[in-house]
């Protein structure tokens, strides 16, 4: 568990625009999505978006400037919008140069919401419970236009889960294979049904890696997180993109529910069997509002319910003393370097690299194959 909180530098922004500006500032967007009254209070603004602001911004802005009266919070999340309603954003030169420069990549989205309920994620309630995919032509659209206007040609896809059981993705795939624009992408995966067929597909259309929601070392703590799958079908996965040379990320979160020092052991156990790929860990699940774990977490006392959850609160297992696991943890983990715990590891390699200039995804730098390094 190591604590990151923007909320500070929001404020501290807001003022730099007050002092150059006497406009009223709305704020959205999912952090604020998941804790809407706090935020707001914390930070200071005027008014605030709940939930996907792109259509209701201009009808506030509207009413501002006519001088009609706005309600403090707006509840944009009662009907979720659909594919014509997803426009493009501005691409900004300034913006995606900053975001270029920073991680290589720019971010896309094919579609929104998850049909999922792991009990910890806060993504079917901020996009809805099943997936909403966007209009594909558009979206190769984008990327069109980002290639050419601004000539960025590597993407990373920020869908709850690229690869959907209903192949919206395959769809999607075939689309960018059709149009030939020569990029490379990644995003975020199940691992779970994908195989060797489809990631030739996706490879042919650009894909260069994978980061894999495994969240858990064993089935009971898989389990525990309700995610579906089975270690199992996250050894089949693996194995796959081994076989496809496409360089994997499972990031595995220790301390959640139904952890238990035996289930430490079986996951750190499971982990060794995840040949060649690399592996994050993490110590304890952040706790957010309006999730399952949540009310777990109030339940078993481990936070307060009047807790606003505005400051970090972490979940750790009743049946471990986190120190003891993370030695555990770190004792296998420091057997290989692909192998990440903790996380500020991770964070120093990645900053010694972009020093060096390197840009991307960089983990993927870790991955090699028996016969020589994977990237053609
Ligand atoms: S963790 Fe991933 S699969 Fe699970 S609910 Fe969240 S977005 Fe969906």
């Amino acid at each position: 568990m190591e604590d990151a909180w923007f909320l500070a530098q929001a404020k501290e922004l807001l003022a730099v625009v007050r002092s150059k500006s006497s406009a009223p500032a709305i704020v959205g967007g999912s952090a604020f999505t998941i804790m809407p009254e706090a935020i707001l209070d914390y930070i200071g603004a005027e008014y605030g978006v709940v939930g996907e602001g792109e259509q209701v911004i201009s009808s506030i802005v509207a009413d501002l400037v006519a001088g009609k009266e706005v309600v403090r919070l707006t509840d944009a999340q009662t009907v979720p919008l659909s594919a014509a309603q997803m426009g493009s954003p501005r691409y900004d030169q300034d913006i995606l140069s900053y975001y270029h420069e920073e991680s290589g990549q720019i971010n896309m989205q094919t579609k929104r919401g998850c049909p999922h309920r792991c009990v910890y994620c806060t993504y079917p309630s901020l996009e809805g419970n099943k997936f909403r995919p966007q209009d594909f032509g558009a979206v190769v659209d984008d990327i069109e236009k980002v290639q050419r206007d601004f000539g960025i040609s590597s993407f990373f896809f920020t869908d709850s889960v690229f690869n959907d059981a209903k192949g919206y993705y395959l769809q999607f795939t075939e689309e960018l294979v059709k149009r030939d624009l020569g990029i490379t992408w990644t995003g975020f995966f199940r691992p779970q049904g994908l195989g060797r067929e489809e990631l030739q597909l996706m490879k042919s259309a650009g894909l260069y890696a994978v980061e894999l929601g495994t969240d858990a070392g064993c089935d009971a703590t898989l389990n525990g997180l309700q995610k579906g799958f089975t270690f199992a079908d996250v050894l089949e996965v693996n194995k796959a993109c081994i076989a496809e040379q496409i360089p994997a990320a499972h990031y595995v979160m220790f301390g959640g529910p139904d952890e238990t020092y035996e289930t430490v052991a079986e996951g750190l156990h499971n982990i060794e069997q995840i040949d060649t790929n690399v592996v994050f860990a993490f110590s304890g699940l952040r706790i957010l509002p309006g999730t399952e774990l949540h009310q777990r977490a109030i339940d078993e006392q481990i936070v307060a319910a009047d807790n606003s959850l505005l400051m970090p609160a972490y979940y750790f297992s009743p049946h471990i003393e986190a120190d003891k696991m993370n030695e555990m943890i770190l004792a296998t983990f420091k057997k290989r370097r692909e192998w990440i715990f903790p996380p500020s590891e991770g964070q120093k390699r990645l900053t010694v690299m972009r020093n060096f200039g390197y840009r991307g995804l960089l983990w993927d730098t870790l991955v090699t194959y028996d016969k020589g390094r994977r990237r053609s």
